[in-house]
C-alpha cells in the first residue's frame, strides 16, 4: 500500500521523471539545485479511486494523516505519534469590517505540537527517514523547522542534528534543546547553514530535512491547504495570504489546492498571495521580472534583514517552484516593511484572537495592505504559521507591563477602572 500512489520524482524544469526507487534524489542532476527539489508525482487516477469526498469528511483521524492517500509515506507504522494538523480556522467579522472585505478567516498553525506550520513537513521527513532506514536526521533552519524536527525525531527516538544561525530566537533554541537535538549554532546566516547540511549529510549519511533539499516536505506542507478547504466545506476562499521565506510552504499550499481541484473536491483554486519582508524580498523582485519577461528566476540577496526571523532568507531554495506555483493559481507576490509587520502584529490578536510570531504577522500585514484592492465581496484567509510565543524579544518591543503595580486591595478600584478605561481608548 502506498508505493502505487507515487509515480516518481519529477523535475518541473525539464520534465524528467525519476523512478520512485530513487527515493533519496533531491534535485534534478541535469538542472541542478537552483530549480528546487523534485516534485513527488502522484497517480491521481489511482488516488481518485481510493479517496472520495464524503467518506473523507467522516474520517475520525483529525490530523494531517487523514489525507494519507495524498502523502508519500508508505507505512502507517512510520508516522510520528504527535498530533499534527487539523488546526482551527476562525472567522473574524471585525477584521472583515475593518478591512472592508466580505469575509476574513485565519488558520492557526501555531497550535501544532511545536507551535509552527513546520511540524507538517517534519512529520513527513521523519516518517520517510524511518522508512528509508536513516540513522539520523539533520536540518538547517531559521528556528522553527529545527524545533519541529527535534520534537518529531524525539517522538520516535531518532537522533537529530540541527544547524542554526547563532541569532535564532531563544524560545526556538530552547525547544530544540528540550527535545534532545544536537544543536550546532553557526556564526553565519541561514543560507550558510543550509549549505553546511548538504556537506555533513553527505559525509555522515544522515537524512537532510532542509527545505529546498528534501523533496518530501512540500507534501507535508500541502496538507494545510487541503485542511483549510475541507474545514470550509470545500468552498475555498478567494484569496489566501501566507508569508514566504524559502518558498516551500507556498509551493505546498498551491499544490494542495490544485490536487483538490484535480480530484474534483473543489471547483477552483484560491489565489495564493506570497508576502515577503521588504528586507528579504527576493521573490517579489523575481515575480516582477517573471511577469515582465516570462522567465522564472531569482537573484539572491547577500544580507537579508527583517524582524521576521522565520522568513529572513536571501536565497529561496524553492524559489523558482514557488514562482511557478503561484502563477498557476493566479496569485502574486508582495512585500511589507518591518513597520507594517509590527503594526499587523498588534492588530492581529485584537482582530482575530490569535497571537502570531512576526512571520505570521507578515501574512496579516499583506492582507491589510492588499485589502483596498481586493473588493468588499472577497473572502480572504490568512495562514498563521507560528505562535507569537516563539519570539518574545520582538513582542517586547510592542508591549510593556505597567511599571507601577497596584496595592492588592479593593481600595485600588478607582485606579483599576481608570486603567481599563485607558486600555479601551487605545
Ligand atoms: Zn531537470
Amino acid at each position: 500500500m502506498g508505493r502505487e500512489r507515487l509515480l516518481g520524482l519529477k523535475c518541473e524544469q525539464c520534465g524528467t521523471l525519476y523512478p520512485p526507487e530513487d527515493e533519496c534524489q533531491t534535485c534534478c542532476p541535469q538542472c541542478g539545485p537552483r530549480y528546487g527539489t523534485l516534485e513527488c508525482r502522484l497517480d491521481y487516477d489511482y488516488i481518485r479511486r481510493l479517496l472520495n469526498k464524503n467518506p473523507l469528511m467522516n474520517r475520525r483521524d483529525m490530523s494531517m494523516f487523514r489525507y494519507r492517500e495524498l502523502l508519500p509515506v508508505i507505512n502507517a507504522e512510520s508516522h510520528v505519534p504527535l498530533h499534527i494538523g487539523w488546526t482551527p480556522v476562525y472567522e473574524s467579522e471585525m477584521a472583515a469590517k475593518n478591512l472592508n472585505l466580505g469575509r476574513v478567516f485565519v488558520k492557526d498553525d501555531g497550535l501544532n505540537p511545536t507551535a509552527s506550520y513546520k511540524d507538517r513537513a517534519s512529520a513527513i521527513a521523519v516518517a520517510r527517514a524511518r522508512e528509508l532506514d536513516f540513522e539520523a536526521i539533520c536540518t538547517a533552519s531559521t528556528g522553527n523547522a529545527a524545533a519541529s524536527l527535534a520534537a518529531c525525531a524525539a517522538s520516535v527516538h531518532l537522533p537529530c542534528i540541527v544547524i542554526v544561525p547563532v541569532a535564532t530566537p531563544q524560545a526556538k533554541l530552547m525547544q530544540m534543546l528540550a527535545f534532545g537535538a544536537t544543536v550546532i549554532p553557526i556564526d553565519g546566516s541561514y543560507d550558510q547553514a543550509f549549505n553546511l547540511t548538504i556537506e555533513v549529510c553527505r559525509e555522515f549519511g544522515w537524512m537532510n530535512r532542509s527545505a529546498g533539499f528534501n523533496p518530501y516536505l512540500v507534501e507535508g506542507k500541502k496538507t494545510g491547504a487541503i485542511e483549510l478547504a475541507e474545514q470550509m466545506g470545500f468552498d475555498v476562499p478567494d484569496v489566501v495570504f501566507v508569508s514566504v521565506g524559502d518558498g516551500s510552504i507556498i509551493t505546498g499550499l498551491c499544490k494542495g489546492f490544485k490536487e483538490l481541484r484535480l480530484l474534483g473536491f473543489t471547483d477552483r483554486c484560491p489565489k495564493v498571495i506570497g508576502v515577503q519582508a521588504a528586507g528579504a524580498n527576493v521573490l517579489v523582485q523575481a515575480w516582477n521580472r517573471y511577469m515582465e519577461t516570462g522567465e522564472a528566476n531569482f537573484n539572491p540577496i547577500p544580507n537579508p534583514h527583517t524582524i521576521a526571523d522565520s522568513i529572513c532568507v536571501g536565497e529561496p531554495r524553492e524559489g523558482i517552484r514557488a514562482l511557478k506555483a503561484v502563477k498557476s493559481v493566479g496569485g502574486y507576490f508582495m512585500d511589507v516593511t518591518d513597520d507594517e509587520i509590527l503594526n499587523a502584529m498588534k492588530r492581529m490578536p485584537l482582530e482575530t484572537g490569535v497571537f502570531g510570531e512576526p512571520a505570521s504577522a507578515t501574512a496579516y500585514a499583506g492582507l491589510i495592505k492588499a485589502s483596498p484592492s481586493l473588493g468588499k465581496d472577497v473572502s480572504a484567509a490568512v495562514l498563521i504559521t507560528g505562535s507569537g510565543l516563539k519570539d518574545l524579544a520582538t513582542a517586547g518591543s510592542l508591549w510593556k507591563t505597567d511599571d507601577n503595580p497596584l496595592e492588592p486591595s479593593i481600595n485600588s478600584f478607582d485606579q483599576i477602572l481608570e486603567k481599563v478605561r485607558q486600555n479601551e481608548e487605545r
